[in-house]
């Protein structure tokens, strides 16, 4: 399979391999070793049709027991145990909640207690977080000063709300974290060739980032409609937080432009499972 990489190699995401599945981590997290991160591919799975094969979705008509042995195995890959996932409530919401280790196995192994919830942060060592995906934006953060993590789902709506910059305020809020230490990356997700939004999309932009960034976000077609940029717009709400410019990487990889290979909702017309992102303290 050909995959599309929109960076040169060693500034995008790496994949690494446990016999045919396939996840990817950033080069520049390789001495974190204190975290466990990782995003699935499709590879490796269990999942048949248009869930195949790593799907890590329980609600979109999958059978049940495959999505489980896939967290399973996902799990098991990136070097953690399904048991200790806590998982979002994604709703497009820039709501962001402080797990520990009482919540582990919500969302995979027992219910959750909570809703609308598209980010989470812990400090608490055996905790994986989970989010969702397939095209929107993955947001992860490490705060390898005060022994923290986060992870967001960065969909328009969230960019627009700077989830972002809400997930930096709330680890601030609650670990200590000074935007100035976190690591931060952007995971796979829907690139701005890929990403046609209508100008109602575009007004929401137009309220919440300058003019200066607007010019760097999108650009008006012929048909009226807009080509927007995710990937640089939560680049400017990490910076907007305080994060640096050095400590900020780039996945590299579409989802819409490498359909085979990962989940993309605009690339099967909503025909698709989830890819999972994790990020965890070990
Ligand atoms: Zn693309």
């Amino acid at each position: 399979m050909e995959i599309i990489w929109s960076l040169p190699e060693g500034q995008h995401m790496v994949p690494e391999k446990k016999g045919d599945l396939i996840y990817l981590v950033y080069p520049g997290w390789k001495d974190q070793k204190e975290y466990v991160h990782g995003f699935s591919t499709r590879l490796g799975g269990v999942s048949q049709g248009m869930y195949s094969s790593m799907n890590l979705s329980f609600t979109r008509g999958d059978e049940e027991t495959a999505v489980q042995e896939n967290f399973r195995r996902i799990s098991e890959a990136i070097g953690f145990l399904k048991e200790d996932l806590v998982c979002s409530d994604q709703t497009h919401t820039t709501n962001v909640r402080r797990v520990g280790k009482q919540d582990r196995g919500k969302g995979i192994t027992r219910p959750k207690n909570f809703t609308d919830v598209d980010g989470l942060i812990t400090n608490e060592p055996g905790v994986v977080l989970a989010t969702f995906y397939a095209d929107c934006v993955p947001l992860f953060f490490i705060d390898p000063v005060h022994k923290a993590v986060g992870l967001s789902h960065s969909g328009w709506k969230g960019t627009v709300g700077k989830i972002g910059k809400v997930t930096v305020e709330a680890m601030e809020r609650e670990f200590g974290t000074r935007p100035e230490e976190l690591l931060a990356a952007v995971g796979p997700s829907i690139c701005q060739k890929c990403y046609e939004v209508s100008e109602d999309v575009i007004r929401q932009f137009q309220e919440h980032f300058t003019e200066k960034q607007q010019e760097a976000l999108y650009y008006r077609k012929e048909n009226g409609k807009y080509q927007l940029d995710l990937w640089k717009a939560n680049e400017f709400v990490f910076l907007e937080a305080g994060i640096l410019p050095e400590h900020i990487q780039m996945p590299g990889i579409c989802t819409c432009c490498n359909p085979d290979f990962l989940f993309s909702h605009r690339a099967s017309k909503g025909k698709r499972g989830n890819l999972g992102a994790f990020l965890g303290i070990r």
